[in-house]
């Protein structure tokens, strides 16, 4: 098939290099033509593990194209997908701004009937409106082009987005109209060999559906840290805790972490925008509004240790914290709301040194940082490292905030060497705090028991 997608970022890069890998004729428009030149130079903008080599292999074999040229794109396909980013608006609510204008460059080109699939996350009615505007925009030209919108909202994890995308667990296809779906169908098959995995539903169900499923895991998460600091006032130990739950199958283990709060490009938004949809409909999500609130709260919670830990903020002043890991979780270069941007925040307003090294996400880090909390402080108080031993040489103690592999199983004698000051504030409770604690260093973990 004959496949466009608008919006070449982390879902439609990977949603065009899957389609072209089973065969599909796949051409990628953005609007930012820097991305578009690099692709085109066979350069990855963003990092997703496995996604350089499928696009060389598929661009190679001219199945994946890339173009900032709408009038290209939208004469390209039978199926255009949109793809673009949905950040929050002002008021918490979804902005719109960017589908819409990918749906009317569509309706200003449109010549033959077509299937225009919403992949990106967009509030229930959204269809309606990319609908309207495309005809809108038909209208203007006396064009009578047939069309169709479909829902397919995108459930890959980034880190893991090819393999989610290859083999998902659902696909999730809201349409109206038997012709769309039986081509959705179509197009998915591939992904959807050893059992029918698609989920047909209307419309509406299948925009809530990518909403409901993101405030689940956000609240499984701010369920598992406010627990978690309860069980620190307590004297017990969440990890425990967590396994004693989490063998229950009526709840499962995945998605039970207790750590530094929610974070990326997804949870905060899309919980964000479903409260604020509750509330115009007279239907406010209460849970939603304590999720947040917890999350919020959890993201200081580190560095109340760390404070706590040298005797308040005044004493962090001329410190150095190394700290392992800035992007929002590992396997990924996106930094969009994480955690460790509110860490660093704190900790360079509180007059420390912060060392920070990451496999991935230093550059783009950098870019944010700088934007967040100006280029005096950042000179003065920041160091971006270029490896894990780098960051923590002559620190005062290491906090480690994204688990990346690299930092699963460190020498904690080493470490305690490397150390100027002995103390591990684990955001992500990675460590046995019993190993920390041989090796001489002081312990601090999220909700684990007497290690606090
Ligand atoms: P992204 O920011 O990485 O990519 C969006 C791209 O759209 C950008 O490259 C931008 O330049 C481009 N764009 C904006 N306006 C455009 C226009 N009018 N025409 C063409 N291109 C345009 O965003 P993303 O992370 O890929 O997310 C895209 C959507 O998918 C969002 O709604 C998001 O909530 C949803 N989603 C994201 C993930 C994820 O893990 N990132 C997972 C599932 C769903």
């Amino acid at each position: 098939m004959k496949i466009t997608i608008i919006g070449t970022g982390y879902v439609g890069l990977v949603s065009g290099a899957c389609f072209a890998d089973v065969g599909n004729t796949v051409l990628c428009l953005d609007v930012d033509s820097r991305k578009i030149d690099m692709l085109n130079a066979g350069e990855i903008p963003i990092h997703e593990p496995g996604l350089d080599k499928l696009v060389a292999t598929n661009a190679a074999a001219g199945r994946i194209l890339f173009t900032t040229d709408y009038d290209r794109a939208v004469a390209h396909a039978d199926v255009i997908f949109i793809a673009v980013g949905t950040p929050p608006d002002e008021d918490g609510s979804a902005d719109l701004r960017h589908i819409l204008s990918a749906a009317r460059s569509i309706g200003q080109r449109i010549t033959r009937p077509i299937v225009v699939v919403d992949k990106s996350t967009v509030p229930v009615g959204t269809a309606d409106q990319v609908r309207a505007a495309i005809s809108e925009e038909l209208q203007k030209r006396n064009a009578t082009t047939s069309f169709t919108v479909v829902s397919n909202p995108e459930f890959l994890k980034e880190g893991a987005a090819i393999e989610d995308f290859m083999r998902p667990d659902r696909i999730v296809v809201g349409s109206d109209d038997p012709e769309a779906t039986r081509i959705m169908r179509q197009l998915y098959a591939p992904f959807s060999r050893n059992h029918d995995k698609l989920i047909h539903m209307d419309v509406r169900s299948a925009e809530l559906t990518k909403y409901a499923a993101n405030a689940m895991l956000a609240t499984r998460i701010s369920f598992m840290n406010e627990l978690a600091n309860l069980a620190e006032a307590l004297g017990a130990d969440i990890e425990a805790v967590r396994m004693g739950i989490g063998s229950d199958p009526r709840i499962g283990p995945h998605f039970l972490y207790a750590g530094m709060g929610y974070g990326g490009s997804c949870f905060p938004k899309d919980v964000k925008a479903l409260l604020k949809t509750s509330v115009d409909h007279g239907r406010t999500l209460h849970l939603l509004t304590a999720i947040e609130k917890v999350n919020e709260a959890q993201k200081s919670v580190l560095f109340d240790k760390i404070t706590g830990h040298f005797g308040g903020v005044d004493a962090l002043r001329g410190k150095t914290l190394a700290l392992w890991g800035l992007s929002f979780k590992p396997n990924t270069d996106d930094m969009r709301e994480a955690p460790s941007l509110v860490l660093i925040g704190k900790l360079i307003a509180a007059g420390c040194k912060v060392r920070a090294y990451d496999p991935v996400a230093t550059s783009e880090a950098r870019r944010l940082l700088l934007q967040e909390n100006g280029e005096e402080a950042c000179g003065r108080y920041l160091t971006l490292c270029d490896s894990a031993a780098d960051a923590v040489s002559g620190a005062d103690a290491l906090a480690l905030v994204t688990e990346w592999k690299e930092f699963r199983a460190p020498d904690f004698e080493q470490l305690a060497a490397s150390l100027a000051g002995k103390a591990i504030f684990d955001g992500r409770n990675l460590y046995d705090p019993a190993l920390v604690a041989a090796a001489g260093i002081a312990y601090h973990g999220i909700g684990r028991r007497g290690h606090n």
